[in-house]
């Protein structure tokens, strides 16, 4: 029976998963993304962790045939490394990936990917109806997509294509986004940023709210609390959030012409309702072609590490008449 493995690394947590040929989980390993000393202790950390899922499995590594890696960015595909990823301590400048994973497991088949392109493709492989073209979006701390045309997954120049996060929606630039840009779809509706956009709101028009706008601890969870308590500022930030993610989805609605989106992401996950609802009521208003079906991704948690598992399966591609 042919073994394939598959890793999330993450800012805050490593995964890696052991699956049999069918896509099943057998074992799975997770342990802290180390913040230092360099980028050798965080393969090492990824080493580790396949080495773990695999005695688990209790299968020797080298019996392995494939690996996925879905990770964080920015991604050097040439030298199957992460290059200064910006969401850990700046120490860490460079993870090698694709090298010594391939040394572990005795194999050349070591599929790199950033996370949410790992997301489309194990969206893909799960789905029942395997499309050719649909995108995965996450809604979470930052924004991202990743996207599959004509059965193509999208990498780009160095697997860095899907950074939709950092599309412009608003031409005047009211929040500034944290890569500096002023406008871009993450500063208004990531969960680093919804309650920043609220302070701004009541910062221009000061209406009463029961929200602690001022408090230190206030979160762009509290929005959508407040909200369900019929606080009408909280609702009207989530419709000016929803304003720009009708926007933004629409924009790669018409770019990519996808048969379904799937939407996780913590922001998602944690409020499917308030995120998907208004994507399904309007965007038949503004999109030029067909409108996809939007969903919550089916998959969770879960959808990097499995998308990986499922890479590592299907040459990279998240297509189930590829698995050998
Ligand atoms: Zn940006």
């Amino acid at each position: 029976m042919a073994t394939y493995a598959g890793v999330d690394l993450g800012a805050t947590n490593i995964r890696a998963v052991v699956g049999d040929e069918t896509g099943r989980v057998v074992a799975s390993r997770r342990t802290g993304t180390p913040q230092g000393p360099n980028g050798i202790t965080v393969t090492e950390a990824v080493l580790d962790a396949l080495r773990g899922a695999a005695d688990e499995a209790d299968v020797d590594p080298t019996r392995i045939a494939a690996v996925g890696i879905g990770s964080i960015g920015p991604l050097d595909l040439a030298e199957g490394a992460i290059d200064n990823p910006a969401n850990l301590p700046d120490t860490i400048d460079r993870i090698p990936l694709t090298g010594p994973v391939g040394e572990l497991v005795d194999s050349d088949e070591i599929y790199l990917h950033n996370d949410t392109t790992a997301g489309v493709i194990g969206e893909r492989f799960y789905s029942d109806r395997n499309p050719d073209d649909m995108i995965y979006l996450t809604i979470s701390s930052g924004i991202g997509a990743g996207v599959c045309v004509d059965g193509n997954v999208i990498g780009g120049w160095d697997g860095n294509a899907g950074e939709v996060g950092h599309m412009t929606v608003d031409p005047n630039g009211f929040m500034t986004c944290g890569c500096g840009v002023d406008g871009h779809w993450e500063a208004y509706c990531s969960g680093n940023n919804i309650f920043r956009y609220a302070q701004r709101l009541h910062d221009e028009d000061p209406v009463d709210t029961s929200m602690p706008m001022e408090s230190a601890d206030f979160s762009s969870a509290d929005v959508f609390a407040h909200a369900e308590e019929g606080d009408e500022f909280a609702e009207h930030v989530l419709d000016q959030m929803s304003r720009w993610n009708v926007i933004a989805v629409a924009n790669m609605t018409d770019s990519y012409a996808p048969l379904v989106i799937y939407v996780g992401g913590a922001v998602t996950l944690n409020n499917p309702d308030r995120v998907l609802d208004p994507l399904r009521e309007r965007l038949d208003d503004v999109v030029f072609g067909n409108v996809p079906d939007v969903q919550l991704t089916t998959l969770g948690d879960d959808v990097v590490v499995k998308g990986a598992l499922a890479s590592a399966m299907t040459g990279g591609t998240g297509d189930r008449s590829r698995v050998r």
